[in-house]
């Protein structure tokens, strides 16, 4: 068989060759052991928290090794594609810092010497290698339609045969160049196929960067390398992109292990040096006792907008998808407390083998204390952009009362140790509000946090009554809580701790009571900071009357 010809018969028009590519796409010039990664979205839209974490991880690869971050867009199903797709994930991922060395802008706009990064615009690219593999012999055209194929599987359940096109079912494999000729003639359309060289007994062994030695079963079927519309399956594509792109490390989901096989017998075929793969499990959750596949469908935290919505800070996240990527994350960030996260140096050997645990608990956890180490204003910033797009009426507070908020957020702020109220920014009304003269209106007694296993209302009612003739603005700390401690004497509360623990039976409380007993009634919770700066950034008058709105409702 003339190959040659055949190949010129298929493909008249193509003229690109191999070594055309070869030369367009060199190797890159790259430090020892610099990685080129890439991340490789279809653009349906919908950003996965998995693949903010996958390219996290592939990010760090890069930049830790002086290599290159290509983002590909694989849009050749065209079902899958959604206006703006392509936009909306790029802009998710840079909202968490991910930015990538080449690849395609917001716009679709090329950028790098490796393109063009998006694969419907690289159809000349697989049909000339599809072109080169017909005119070595290693791939056919297949004329066979759907109705054959649908046959051949029903025929191959019925006999419980293995399902594919090999062997007998292999019709076009060797067709003659006359039998080629006359169905172009006829104009049926073809698609090409791989000529497989290997059996459904043969085992291979491959070295994943995560998962370690794989030993999987051979590929025995002529696949599919180019449709009849002339767009590569994912496996001819991947092959062409990551090899012309010099990709040196294929970070992808794990979904892909049961195809390495032919993946790598494209590559084989084609004369590429094989890529490395690093096959990433799927984040997963617990439900009950067992752990399971967070679901784009069932979880509404599989979606990043999830996080935006919830108003977790970018660094939150990232930092507790670090917790995830790697084991040793927590102990380096005992080591490294103020250190930049891009410092951190991810390891393929430390990632989960089985799927890395997603539990929202522990990224509250970390987020709030990733929260706890901004500044005042910082907090205030994010928090008000956050509400700007999802609670309107507190953007206006926060703007209304800018210097105030501020002051707010910096109770028990850079100190030592900071308070941990908020993971996230929808919690800071919740934790906050009650600052705000605006958001402060209890209107039944229900709403206070009083503790009335230990207290009637009666007596909280006194502290509150006494404490509104007695209460002044102090300057001072102590002298204000001085006075407190007094406060409950009258009532039978202990001014001195060390007393009333020699015979508390002898007490109705002691002044850390009053103290609290006047903490909720100012602001209605039970865990505040610090009450006096809380006295202090409110004011008399306010404080004054809310104390008597307390004893009104009580
Ligand atoms: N487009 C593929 C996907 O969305 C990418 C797989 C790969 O990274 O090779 O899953
Ligand atoms: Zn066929």
């Amino acid at each position: 068989m003339d190959y040659k010809k055949l190949a010129d018969l298929l493909f008249p028009d193509v003229k690109i060759t191999l070594e055309d590519l070869e030369k367009r796409y060199p190797e890159r010039k790259l430090p020892e052991g610099a990685i080129v990664t890439r991340f490789a979205p279809s653009p349906t839209g919908f950003l996965h928290i998995g693949s903010v974490f996958t390219c996290l991880v592939a990010d760090n690869f890069a930049k830790k090794s002086n290599g290159v971050f290509i983002l590909r867009i694989e849009d050749t199903d065209q079902n899958r594609k959604i206006q703006d797709g392509v936009k909306l994930i790029i802009q998710g991922l840079n909202r968490y810092h991910i930015n990538f060395d080449e690849g395609v802008d917001e716009n679709g706009k090329d950028y790098g010497d490796y393109g063009t990064y998006t694969q419907s615009q690289r159809k000349p690219i697989y049909m000339a290698m599809a072109k080169y593999l017909v005119s070595i012999g290693k791939a056919y055209p297949c004329f066979c339609d759907e109705e054959t194929s649908q046959r051949d599987k029903a025929i191959q359940e019925a006999n419980k045969e293995l399902i594919g096109y090999y062997g007998s079912y292999a019709h076009c494999r060797d067709l003659t160049l006359e039998e080629v000729e006359a169905n172009l003639k006829a104009g049926k359309k073809f698609a090409i196929r791989l000529r497989c060289e290997s059996n459904a007994d043969h085992k291979i062994i491959v070295e994943d960067a995560i998962r370690g030695t794989l030993k999987l079963s051979d590929n025995f079927n002529d696949v599919v390398i180019l449709k009849r519309d002339f767009l590569p399956p994912y496996n001819f594509a991947h092959a062409c992109d990551d090899h012309f792109m010099r990709v040196n490390l294929v970070i992808r989901g794990d979904e892909y292990i049961p195809s390495i096989a032919e993946h790598l017998q494209i590559f084989k075929a084609l004369g590429f040096e094989p890529i490395k793969y690093a096959h990433v499990a799927p984040m997963q959750k617990m439900e009950g006792n067992s752990k399971r596949k967070i679901s784009k469908r069932k979880d509404p935290e599989a979606n990043v907008t999830f996080y935006l919505e919830e108003g977790y800070p970018v660094d939150g996240v990232r930092e507790y998808l670090m917790n995830v990527a790697n084991s040793n994350f927590e102990e380096w960030r005992k080591q490294n407390q103020d250190a930049d996260i891009d410092d951190f140096v991810v390891t393929t050997e430390k990632m989960s083998k089985s799927g890395a645990l997603f539990d929202l608990p522990k990224l509250n956890d970390v987020s709030k204390n990733v929260i706890s180490k901004f500044d005042a204003q910082k907090v205030y910033d994010l928090c008000l952009e956050w509400a700007e797009q999802y609670d309107k009426p507190f953007a206006e507070i926060l703007k209304a009362n800018k210097d105030y908020a501020i002051k707010v957020f910096s109770i028990e702020r850079g100190t030592q140790k900071p308070r941990k109220d908020i993971a996230k920014w929808n919690e800071t009304k919740g934790a906050f509000g009650y600052f705000f003269k605006d958001l402060f209106n209890p209107k039944s007694v229900d709403e206070y946090e009083f503790n009335f296993e230990k207290f009637d209302r009666e007596t909280i009612k006194k502290v509150i009554e006494k404490y509104i003739g007695v209460y002044q603005q102090e300057a001072e700390n102590s002298v204000w809580f001085g006075k407190i401690k007094e406060l409950g004497v009258e009532f039978g509360f202990a001014n001195d701790m060390k007393v009333y623990k020699a015979n508390p039976q002898d007490y109705v409380g002691h002044y850390g009571d009053v103290a609290s007993i006047l903490r909720v009634a100012i602001t209605t919770k039970a865990n505040t900071p610090d009450l006096f700066q809380i006295c202090t950034l409110l004011g008399y008058d306010e404080v004054v009357s809310r104390l008597k709105k307390a004893v009104e409702l009580l």
